[in-house]
């Protein structure tokens, strides 16, 4: 397996109080698979990657449990040396904001150009060459013109292929995408998606895609993980949640995609808002805002129940998974 994240915990120690932003995450993604992390803002989906990543803010950020394996090696005892070798060569990551990621003041062959000097101890005039290359793959129009051009010279959706060429650049097994489309039109945000899903195939490379959006990860993801207030809620293979989804809160999520044959009808909403994280509710977090909450959701914490086995496992942190596939 490529990637491993076990039952991993993330606590952020603030003036309030210990935010506990993710509480026993546990998921994998192998070569050519593309698992998509979907939940609200503040589920503790981009803290997850963070963790992955090695780039969490520490302090206030703590990891105080689980494994996160890459290749079968625990990044969290690795010495930090070589834990920036991988993170630099083996594993990269593309941020939602690629004005804010990319540097203002270098163009963009000098860039893309520097991760072939500094990793590869290229040339300058070779690690140019590499640059145009990259930016072709990405198919950004006449890159041999545009490699000496600033960021900000460039619209958001080209901005956006020049972060994901720079992710690949030195041809990592494992790409983590944090809502890499949300800045961008809805028009462009597809035409970016593709561009990813194309890539990842062609590289058949690890994609952990973050989003809140289901909408988006219909076409590209092969596994979603649906994550609520610092947990995993529900697992399973894409198409399967979207035709019946085990949990409560993917189907709340699913009815709030707008539909063409619905046209003229009030868009659903789940009620409601995420729970702040200094203050999870007791039993199920979710509960507050359920529509099928029972006494039991007040008090008991659902585990995440088994709902179908492996090849293609599913599972559910519902106590009443049944009754929500057969709603
Ligand atoms: Fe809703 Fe209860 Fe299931 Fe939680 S456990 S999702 S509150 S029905």
């Amino acid at each position: 397996m490529l990637l491993e994240v076990r039952d991993l915990h993330v606590e952020f120690r603030t003036r309030d109080g210990v935010a506990r932003a993710v509480n026993g995450v546990t998921y994998a993604v192998d070569e050519g698979q593309t698992l998509a992390v979907l939940g609200e803002s503040g589920s503790g989906k981009s803290v997850t990657a963070q963790a992955v990543m090695g780039i969490l803010d520490t302090p206030p950020g703590r990891i105080t449990g689980g494994e996160i394996l890459f290749k079968g090696r625990n990044l969290l005892t690795m010495k930090e040396e070589d834990r920036r070798r991988i993170r630099g060569a083996e594993m990269a990551m593309i941020f939602q904001d690629a004005l804010s990621s990319l540097n203002p003041v270098l163009t963009v062959g000098a860039q893309l150009g520097e991760m072939f000097e500094v990793h590869r101890g290229m040339s300058r005039k070779d690690s140019r060459a590499r640059a145009v290359e990259l930016m072709d793959r990405v198919r950004i129009p006449a890159a041999k013109q545009r490699v000496g051009d600033y960021p900000h010279q460039f619209s958001g959706g080209m901005r956006q292929r020049i972060m994901i060429a720079m992710a690949l650049a030195l041809e990592p097994s494992l790409i983590i995408a944090d809502e890499p489309t949300t800045a961008l039109d809805v028009t462009v945000q597809a035409q970016v998606m593709d561009l990813l899903a194309e890539l990842q195939r062609e590289l058949d490379m690890g994609l952990v895609l973050i989003t809140h959006d289901l909408g988006v990860v219909a076409d590209v993801a092969d596994r979603i993980a649906v994550m609520y207030a610092g947990r995993i809620v529900e697992t399973a293979p894409v198409h399967e949640i979207y035709q019946r989804p085990a949990h409560p809160y993917t189907r709340g999520l699913l009815d709030s995609i707008p539909r063409l044959d619905q046209k003229g009808q009030e868009l659903y909403a789940i009620k409601g808002l995420p729970p702040s994280l200094l203050a999870i509710p007791a039993g199920c977090a979710f509960h507050p805002r359920c529509p099928m909450a029972q006494a039991v959701c007040r008090t008991d914490e659902p585990p995440l129940y088994p709902v179908t086995p492996a090849p293609a496992p599913r599972a559910s942190a519902c106590h009443f998974w049944k009754e929500c596939l057969g709603a």
